[in-house]
């Protein structure tokens, strides 16, 4: 018998195989050879040089973080462990603005461009240099970059607080095709930011039509996710349809208690615009957001703030503002000006609009961790768990196939990732197996970078990344190109 079989790589035996496409699961083995699945089925008369046993446990396609700030991870900690041992195989950087390519500053970043780094980090001169260096030491997970707006700004303005000249977007122009042709997969924005807000709609759309000519997408994180949300949606929708591009919609959500609800309105307004052109949205599955820590924020707050950073007193991370402003003796915003530049924790959310917003059926799971960050919001280690044990097994948001198709074969077709995203024969290997009565995230607000319970086994293009609680050291990640459809 044993001269008989059909040898391949690995073979995973006895696992319930929820393909990503919203399919019931179902019995099945799964053979991998080289970075392909080679078949899925009753597979006795495979051999594996290597099997796992999955008895008991579910193997899916690996999950797409469609929203990170990877960017630099990707570069200095290539085991990517917050993200692998969720059971992610891509991730999606570059996104609110921010890219790390191309930008090669003498100082430190304008926030929140410093949320990847101090300047040290920021040494492309192109987008090219990037992706090339992506490749040379490649990291354990798969990467799609975009190119932010906000970079595009710093490396070309000298000031923020206007529009860019003719001549700058015509520099800026040239850069977005210039990453296009490199690999980009797209544009983004954070027009609430600082840097961009004083950017005009017409600035955005002449960058953006510069992506769409390579066949590229736009994520942005919008003016407003708060009082002025239908407006900024307004001006998302209209980047779309002027630069004739899909848009995606990152990190959904209505913030600050007077806008509690408003969630109904604002997928209903996605749906009705998603029936005139192709717009995409992400969501992350906690009530809190997170960036970096400004004086303003202080004015608009009407939540609990945890420090999450800072440069000047380290020491205060994972601390409540409150708390530190009351044993220094100061007003918050003292606080926020003495921690500079820092990084914050926003308890801005109402639980209802996160569920709505994650049982929308088009609404992609990504994580928006910010890997850099003492004491990071633990989204970054526990998001793609918490939405599989938390809201879709604990609270029945959804089945654990939805679940799984909201974080794989949803974001593969979204972003144009071909060959990802479902297991099926002749795909890419990109697999997780995980434990369904187990699956957990383990990161909280106090304690947030613990890895995730339950996931037993990561595969990224075949080679085995994540196993038993540990990273194996392989970084077999890609830099995946987006095949327009
Ligand atoms: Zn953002």
């Amino acid at each position: 018998m044993a001269a008989e079989a059909i040898g391949c790589d690995i073979l995973i035996l006895g696992g319930d195989v929820i393909d990503g496409s919203g399919a019931m699961r179902r019995r099945a083995d799964v053979a991998i050879t080289g970075d392909r699945i080679a078949a899925i089925g009753e597979l006795s008369g495979y051999r594996g040089a290597r099997e796992i046993d999955a008895k008991d446990r579910v193997v899916s396609p690996g999950f797409i973080d469609t929203h990170t700030h990877d960017d630099r991870l990707l570069v200095s900690d290539r085991s990517m462990a917050a993200k692998v041992s969720q059971g992610v195989t891509t991730v999606v950087a570059g996104n609110c603005g921010i890219s790390l390519a191309p930008l090669s500053p003498s100082s430190r970043p304008v926030p929140p461009l410093d949320l990847l780094g101090g300047e040290e980090w920021f040494r492309y001169p192109t987008f090219g240099a990037y992706v090339a260096g992506l490749g040379r030491q490649p990291p354990a997970t798969n990467a799609a970059v975009m190119v932010g707006h906000m970079t595009l700004r710093a490396r070309h303005m000298d000031r923020f607080d206007r529009a860019a000249s003719a001549l700058e977007i015509d520099a800026m122009r040239a850069d977005v095709r210039e990453a296009l042709g490199s690999g980009a997969i797209g544009f983004s924005t954070g027009l609430g930011y600082r840097p961009s807000i004083d950017a005009p709609t017409d600035e955005v759309v002449a960058l953006a039509a510069a992506a769409a000519e390579g066949g590229g997408l736009y994520a942005t994180h919008m003016r407003s996710e708060a009082d002025d949300i239908d407006g900024a949606m307004e001006e998302a929708f209209a980047v779309g349809r002027r630069a004739g591009l899909p848009i995606i919609i990152s990190h959904h959500k209505v913030a600050g208690r007077r806008n509690f609800g408003r969630s109904r309105a604002t997928l209903d307004r996605i749906a009705a615009a998603s029936t005139q052109q192709r717009v995409g949205l992400d969501a992350y599955p906690y009530v809190a957001g997170s960036t970096v820590l400004l004086p303003s924020d202080v004015v608009e707050r009407d939540g609990r703030i945890m420090v999450a950073w800072s440069v000047p007193h380290p020491e205060v991370s994972g601390r409540d503002l409150d708390a530190i402003a009351r044993e220094w003796g100061v007003s918050p915003r003292t606080a926020i000006e003495r921690l500079q530049p820092a990084g914050g924790i926003f308890f801005i959310m109402d639980e209802a609009d996160v569920r709505r917003i994650l049982s929308y059926p088009d609404t992609m799971i990504g994580s928006d961790g910010l890997p850099h960050d003492s004491h990071p919001h633990p989204r970054l280690w526990g998001a793609f768990a918490r939405v599989l044990g938390h809201y879709a097994r604990d609270v029945g948001l959804f089945t654990l196939e939805e679940a799984v198709r909201r974080m794989t074969s949803l974001p593969a077709k979204t972003f144009g990732f071909a060959d990802r995203g479902v297991l099926r024969r002749g795909a890419f290997a990109d697999l997780v197996v995980f434990d369904p009565a187990t699956v957990k995230d383990s990161a909280t607000f106090d304690n947030p970078k613990v890895p995730a319970a339950g996931i037993d086994a990561v595969m990224v293009n075949g080679a085995v990344v994540w196993r038993d609680g540990a990273n194996t050291g392989a970084t077999p990640g890609q830099v995946l190109r987006r095949v327009a459809a």
